[in-house]
């Protein structure tokens, strides 16, 4: 009887641990291209990080399942990226982005790694990153009703941030702060550190949520790197520590 129990109980914790569920958002893709590098698209490395960290928490923690919200080179909007994580009542949504300064394609000296949770921008150059990876909305139809007005080019449209409560503030950061310390110690890359910002996609989640910045596709040096199969498995395989580490609670 006492194994009877013993089984039961087994399966009542294979099964609620395997509830964790992780949403896995490679920015832009299709018609969006994200920021531009001399040799690619930053649509194209953020799909190859997220498949790749997707690839190895699928292989490494059966009790977690991965969802991703896009798996191919085709265009999704930001409202239904947030809406996926919510349906599939996440418990964690990454979002993996490639920055870019405003010289764009004329190249910067300016490289590292950021990650963002939401929240106020305090800084000009945080609501400057904001601005760009919010205004891939306007490439969806209708977007000023679907977003209640927000245009993503007006530092006015932020104030709604400043309102925010946000309850997955503390556990954002704690993961923001592994996947930073990850991609110091893991890939040897320049941790620019944890932020805050007014990003749209992940104002609609309910879960905590990152926005991670990998490097500048318009730096030739982070751009080869982030470019290279193994550059896009070092940062994978910080995410991915950084994600054992986190507490999944
Ligand atoms: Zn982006």
């Amino acid at each position: 009887m006492i194994r009877f129990y013993a089984l039961i109980l087994a399966l009542i914790w294979a099964f609620t641990a395997s509830a964790y569920t992780v949403v896995i958002d490679a920015g832009h893709g299709g018609r969006d291209a994200g920021a531009l590098g001399l040799v690619t698209k930053e649509k194209h490395i953020n799909l190859a990080v997220a498949l790749a960290l997707g690839k190895m928490i699928t292989e490494n923690c059966p009790d977690v399942k991965v969802v991703y919200t896009r798996q191919t080179d085709v265009f999704v909007e930001l409202n239904e990226r947030a809406a996926i994580a919510n349906r599939a009542k996440a418990d964690l949504f990454i979002s993996i982005h490639t920055n870019s300064t405003a010289a764009g394609t004329k190249g910067t000296s300016v490289h590292g790694t950021e990650t963002y949770t939401l929240g106020m921008h305090r800084a000009n150059d945080n609501l400057a990153v904001a601005k760009r990876e919010n205004s891939v909305i306007m490439l969806e139809k209708n977007y000023e009703q679907k977003y209640e007005g927000f245009d993503p080019r007006k530092s006015e449209s932020y104030i709604i941030f400043e309102l925010m409560q946000d309850r997955n503030m503390a556990s954002s950061v704690n993961f923001a702060r592994n996947v930073q310390n990850q991609f110091q110690q893991t890939a040897c890359r320049v941790n620019k550190g944890v932020y805050q910002a007014g990003f749209l996609v992940l104002r609609q989640t309910s879960m905590p949520s990152v926005l991670i910045e990998l490097g500048y596709i318009n730096n030739a040096n982070e751009e080869s790197f982030l470019n290279s199969t193994s550059g896009q498995q070092k940062m994978a395989q910080s995410i991915f520590n950084a994600f054992r580490q986190y507490s999944r609670k």
